[in-house]
């Protein structure tokens, strides 16, 4: 993993400054993958979409905020930046000045002194702000799957025999509802979650439908799970990341 330099932001609530690095580059070393998607990897970090501010603890979705430093003080390539800052120029052009032809800045970066990294959500809040919220539908989704995540947080580690709760269940259902399409990842995701919910024939049923040659051991190894009518989160052999959202 490639550290690159912090990027700064405003708080869009309290107006202070909210700090977070940036990486170049990642990789899966020492990865860990879970049946429902979730990975943990030393080498690549976890960059939550909805934060709360560390100043006055609102929750905000970092891609909202306005970007006010990435933290370089002079002309820059940009075929040298992170593709996701190379997007946050495109989207913001006035700090095009920072590298556009080195001349003094019209717009100076802003004072960053006492910013703070952002917090993340547990998963009582992210339901909280779900049932708090009108989203868009990939938003939805977004936080759905983190509902989901963050809840089976707790039978990753060693507590399997913990039930799903209802706040669980009911999120499992919606989440079905929003990946319907006919697509390899939308039959994975379905699969897992029937399984999870104990629906082990709509499981299988789902998997029937999978004719990916990617993340097969991943795959048959959810097969076995249903097959053997096991419900539980567990680790999954190799890769499996599924497709980004949001
Ligand atoms: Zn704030």
């Amino acid at each position: 993993m490639i550290i690159g330099p912090n990027t700064y932001f405003e708080c869009s609530v309290c107006s202070k400054i909210i700090v977070r690095i940036s990486v170049c580059s990642v990789n899966s070393m020492g990865a860990k993958f879970w049946t429902d998607g979730h990975m943990k990897a030393p080498m690549w970090p976890d960059f939550p979409k909805l934060v709360k501010c560390p100043h006055c603890d609102k929750c905000l979705w970092i891609r909202d905020l306005l970007l006010v430093s990435d933290g370089f003080k002079k002309r820059i390539n940009l075929r040298t930046l992170p593709l996701c800052i190379r997007e946050l120029y495109k989207t913001q052009p006035w700090l095009a000045d920072d590298y556009d032809d080195g001349k003094p800045l019209k717009h100076p970066p802003r004072d960053v002194s006492g910013a703070m990294p952002p917090n993340d959500l547990s998963h009582d809040e992210y339901i909280k702000f779900l049932k708090a919220n009108i989203l868009d539908e990939k938003r939805e989704e977004y936080i759905r799957r983190r509902i989901w995540r963050t809840g089976n947080d707790k039978r990753r580690n060693g507590n399997s025999s913990i039930p799903l709760s209802s706040d669980e269940i009911i999120n499992l259902r919606l989440l079905l509802d929003l990946n319907s399409e006919s697509d390899t990842y939308s039959y994975i995701i379905r699969a897992e979650i029937f399984r999870e919910l104990g629906d082990f024939d709509s499981a299988l049923e789902m998997v029937s439908n999978i004719r990916c040659k990617n993340a097969l051991d991943a795959i048959s190894h959810i097969i076995d799970l249903i097959k053997s009518r096991d419900p539980v989160v567990g680790l999954a052999p190799g890769i499996l990341i599924w497709k980004a959202s949001e």
